[in-house]
């Protein structure tokens, strides 16, 4: 489903792969560091020091008024599907999002409706999705999120791992995948110019390989769980996900200059021509860099707010988590504190700013219908 970012609501390679083999820190740190080595020149900031501020002017976010900047003309929404939009990239000096899709990348069908879904029946499976978000941009394609991928559904023991497919059961439907979507809508793989995952586990970067060219938008704390992984990011972080080598842009609070204040959170806008539109909200926790990711649309905004909450009722006032689904929420975070810190904070933020800000998380079936049902 899509959503005109003016207010007006309309309606909305795989190649060849190696089988998963258990990553060792030697193995992950090599494939960041191979991946940095390869950046392009504007990149190459990021390769002197493995953890840099990245600026926007560094980091590689599209300059709309460089007509050499090939990411931003490459199936541009603005210059392809809309051959007559009157969004020109190189007639602006700020980026613009033009239409917003609301997609689910990947079903999981785990036991137990009434454990995890909190309705219907003991016996039949439970639904969660995969909430993505798609920005149609003058700057090319954007993705928040994007589940699982091609390559995932194709090879999924050796991508997704046997204990995740026997519990989440994930249905692996292509035509569920960012790609397949995308390329459903008119565009080409390479018109997705910016990735920003609110984190990277295996049910949310898995389709970043599909978009190898993307620059994915990370904090320093998260990337450091594939680069310097401890046992417990060992276990967690399917390393063969990123053997693609993405090009990572990373940022960080502490130093960050695009740092702004929202609603009382911490922010970093990670792309400069759409610092007043897309920010990171850093929401650690369930992982040591996740972040909940901010888009304007009309007057209100939009908060993907990844695994910080697993179910809608958690943000309401009066909170009836299911209780399997509860028990995951603890078992895979990784700091409880801020965690249910960030938790208590999200809850106040729908609670009064809930005619401002329209919030969901990655996994609730019920909250990706409210923005898809026609
Ligand atoms: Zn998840």
């Amino acid at each position: 489903m899509t959503e005109n970012n003016n207010s007006e609501t309309s309606n909305a390679k795989p190649s060849s792969f190696k089988a998963h083999t258990p990553i060792s820190r030697r193995s992950a740190t090599a494939i960041v560091k191979t991946s940095l080595s390869t950046m392009s020149p504007s990149q190459t900031t990021v390769s002197k020091s493995v953890m840099p501020i990245i600026r926007d002017r560094d980091s590689g976010s599209t300059d709309i008024n460089n007509p050499d900047d090939q990411s931003t003309n490459k199936g541009n929404p603005g210059n392809s599907k809309h051959s007559n939009s009157t969004h020109s990239v190189n007639q602006r000096k700020t980026g613009q999002i033009l239409r917003i899709h609301h997609l689910n990348c990947g079903t999981m069908c785990p036991a137990c409706q009434k454990l995890i879904n909190g309705y219907g029946s003991w016996k039949k499976p439970a639904r969660l999705v995969c909430h993505c978000l798609l920005l149609e941009t003058t700057l090319g394609l954007i993705l928040v999120d994007c589940g699982f991928g091609s390559r995932d559904v194709q090879n999924p023991r050796g991508r997704l791992g046997d204990t995740f497919l026997k519990l989440a059961r994930p249905t692996l439907d292509i035509s569920e995948t960012a790609l397949y979507q995308i390329q459903a809508l008119g565009y080409a793989p390479e018109a997705v110019s910016h990735i920003i995952p609110t984190h990277l586990d295996l049910d949310h970067a898995g389709g970043l390989s599909d978009f190898p060219h993307a620059k994915v938008h990370v904090l320093e704390a998260e990337l450091l769980q594939i680069v310097q992984p401890d046992m417990r990011d060992l276990l967690r972080f399917r390393s063969v996900q990123f053997e693609h080598q993405p090009q990572w842009v990373v940022h960080s609070l502490s130093q960050s200059q695009a740092q702004q204040p929202w609603f009382g959170f911490d922010a970093i806008a990670p792309i400069t021509a759409l610092a007043n539109d897309l920010l990171l909200v850093p929401l650690i926790g369930h992982t040591k860099g996740h972040v909940g990711v901010a888009v304007r649309q009309g007057k209100k905004w939009l908060l993907h707010c990844g695994d910080a909450y697993f179910h809608h009722s958690q943000i309401s006032a009066q909170p009836r988590m299911p209780p399997g689904l509860k028990f995951f929420e603890k078992l895979v975070q990784t700091y409880a504190k801020p965690r249910i810190a960030n938790l208590a904070r999200l809850q106040q933020l729908a609670l009064h700013h809930g005619d401002e800000v329209s919030l969901f998380c990655a996994h609730d079936p019920q909250e990706l219908m409210r923005y898809t049902a026609s």
